[in-house]
């Protein structure tokens, strides 16, 4: 799975911080990056391959900033579970009575996280704006970079085989999952980067529209 560098004027900026695992901080020492380096990490989503990270990040020596999408928060500080999946899937309600898969991994409460809501632009790298993708979590959001003609989507969509919408079982809320689909189609980026799989680029908004009313 994917991790985004936004390397800033005050330092290094994580987008979404991995498993709970040792992988994260091998690779950024790849690109010379130490664990105190990190200023802020920005999280696409709350689910454990995404913000299970960011505990080991932290004992490693960051004492960065964690932003979050709102709906998310209360997950990413340990005061609220997982959200459960969609149940209008017999896979979703299946997936809601068994316990998390292996590897699916851990999350330790990050008591300190704050909030990000829809139009905040985080002056970095030529200007981050924060859009509320809500479906595969309820806080999930996608970050815009138009100076990079970049939008980091997270796990709206999968790359993984084929472009998808994110599996309905793996969504909190199957509908408005492809109306956030439909969001990062109308932004039309020259690429869009995704947590499986790897980025899309050429005519992203016109794949995404059809994902989006095929699915729908
Ligand atoms: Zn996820």
């Amino acid at each position: 799975m994917n991790c985004w560098v936004l390397q800033g004027d005050d330092g290094v900026t994580l987008v979404d911080a991995g498993l709970a695992a040792p992988g994260l901080e091998r690779a950024l020492r790849r690109l010379g990056i130490a664990p105190r380096d990190v200023v802020r990490v920005l999280l696409t989503h709350g689910h454990p391959d995404h913000a299970g990270g960011l505990a080991r990040l932290r004992r490693a020596g960051t004492d960065s900033e964690v932003r979050v999408g709102a709906a998310d928060l209360a997950t990413v500080q340990g005061e609220a579970p997982q959200p459960d999946s969609d149940p209008s899937t017999r896979l979703g309600r299946l997936f809601n009575r068994l316990p998390p898969p292996p590897g699916f991994g851990e999350l330790e409460p990050t008591p300190d996280a704050t909030a990000l809501t829809e139009g905040d632009e985080l002056d970095l790298v030529g200007g981050v704006r924060v859009v509320e993708t809500p479906g595969h979590s309820p806080g999930h959001v996608a970050f815009h970079l138009p100076a990079h003609d970049l939008v980091i989507g997270g796990d709206a969509l999968f790359n993984v085989f084929s472009l998808r919408p994110a599996p309905g079982f793996l969504c909190s809320d199957v509908p408005a999952n492809l109306r956030a689909v439909a969001t990062i189609a109308d932004l039309a980026p020259g690429t869009l980067a995704l947590a499986h799989g790897s980025a899309v680029t050429g005519d992203v908004a016109g794949r995404l529209r059809e994902l989006a009313s095929q699915a729908g």
